[in-house]
């Protein structure tokens, strides 16, 4: 490969998300393979303070940009600075992870830079005359397509918690190098101008490495009650179906599937679920699957590695109490 490894790194508050960090190591491979330079570009206030954290796990240089209208997103001056970076750093390959804001700026900056776009990879591997090689699942995940981009420069998003995080190196350093931002602040039409969280502080089910999920055999929206329980217990994030976030059960943001959040945890708890295809195209990918369903026959079934028939009502307090003890 000729030319060097970039990989965006999203913050949210300052903190460095857990994605980004599995984009990097994958770049680090990559720059291993082909003797390249890896650069970590960060945006907004105290960007250059990631320096540490990203040198011990392999960035090179880290490209700060420390524009204070940059602290939160928006999406031409991070596309613009982005490209900008990837241009000054000679990047052959722009890596991004597949978060909501990746998968929003990727695509910009693959368009600035004339750039081949692969989507959401759950494997890459460098490719024969440069470029890049990668898998991705279609149709809902019902299919794997192997797609590759043939020239540089190339850019791919990579789906959360599919790629593992590299290991530290404690000491290494990366070289810090400010950036300026791509366009000045009066030039930027759209930006988000904040945050607000939900009233609990939930963790992310896109972001979760243990997800415990609930379906319409819950009954009722007060039973979520049960699945926060068995959450809280494995330390992970609870999500649902469609059909309860439809019937106003649960928020949105829980939702996991085609037209909610794609998830890969380590455990994914499927609880009154059916596993309709649109639910399994969020949470098929997850390496270990239990599902609790009174239904034998239910689809939800034929992807789990564990499956529990019987009454989630019996079953999920059970599950929540020997979890317990185990961690005591
Ligand atoms: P149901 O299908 O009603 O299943 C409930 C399950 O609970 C059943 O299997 C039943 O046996 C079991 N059950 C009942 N009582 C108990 C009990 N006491 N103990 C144990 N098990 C019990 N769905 C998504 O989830 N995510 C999406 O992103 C999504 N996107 C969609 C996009 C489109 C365009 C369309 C058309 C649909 C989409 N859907 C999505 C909806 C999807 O098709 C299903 O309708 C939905 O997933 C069903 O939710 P469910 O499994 O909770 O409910």
């Amino acid at each position: 490969m000729t030319g060097n490894i970039l990989v965006f790194i999203e913050r949210r508050e300052g903190d460095v998300k857990r994605p980004a960090l599995e984009a990097l190591s994958v770049a680090r491979r990559l720059a291993e393979a082909g003797g390249a330079r890896l650069d970590a570009v960060a945006l907004g206030s105290g960007a250059a303070e990631t320096a540490g954290k990203l040198g011990a796990l392999g960035a090179d240089r880290v490209l700060a940009c420390e524009a204070g209208f940059l602290d939160l997103y928006a999406p031409e001056a991070y596309a613009a600075t982005v490209a900008a970076a990837a241009k000054s750093a000679d990047a052959a390959v722009v890596l991004a992870a597949a978060t909501s804001m990746g998968r929003d700026l990727a695509p910009r900056v693959a368009a600035k830079l004339g750039a081949g776009m692969l989507s959401e990879v759950v494997e890459l591997e460098p490719g024969a005359n440069g470029g890049l090689v990668a898998k991705r699942p279609v149709y809902s995940g019902k299919a794997v397509a192997r797609v590759s981009i043939a020239g540089t420069p190339a850019v791919a998003t990579l789906r959360p918690n599919v790629f593992p995080m590299g290991e530290e190196q404690p000491g290494r350093a990366a070289e810090v190098v400010e950036i300026e931002p791509g366009i000045p602040e009066d030039r930027v039409r759209a930006r988000v101008v904040r945050l607000e969280k939900a009233a609990e502080q939930e963790l992310d089910v896109a972001e979760a490495s243990i997800v415990v999920s609930g379906g319409r055999g819950l009954k009722g929206p007060e039973n979520f009650a049960l699945i926060r329980e068995l959450a809280s217990a494995l330390g992970g994030a609870v999500g649902a179906s469609r059909a309860v976030v439809d019937a106003g059960w649960i928020a949105h943001a829980h939702q996991v599937g085609q037209t909610g959040k794609v998830v890969s945890p380590d455990l994914y708890v499927a609880c009154g679920i059916s596993g309709a295809i649109q639910h399994l195209a969020g949470m098929s990918s997850s390496k270990v699957i239990v599902a609790i369903n009174k239904d034998p026959e239910a689809p939800i079934f034929k992807v789990a590695s564990y499956g529990i028939v019987g009454d989630l009502f019996d079953v999920v307090p059970k599950l929540t109490e020997e979890v317990r003890k185990l961690k005591a």
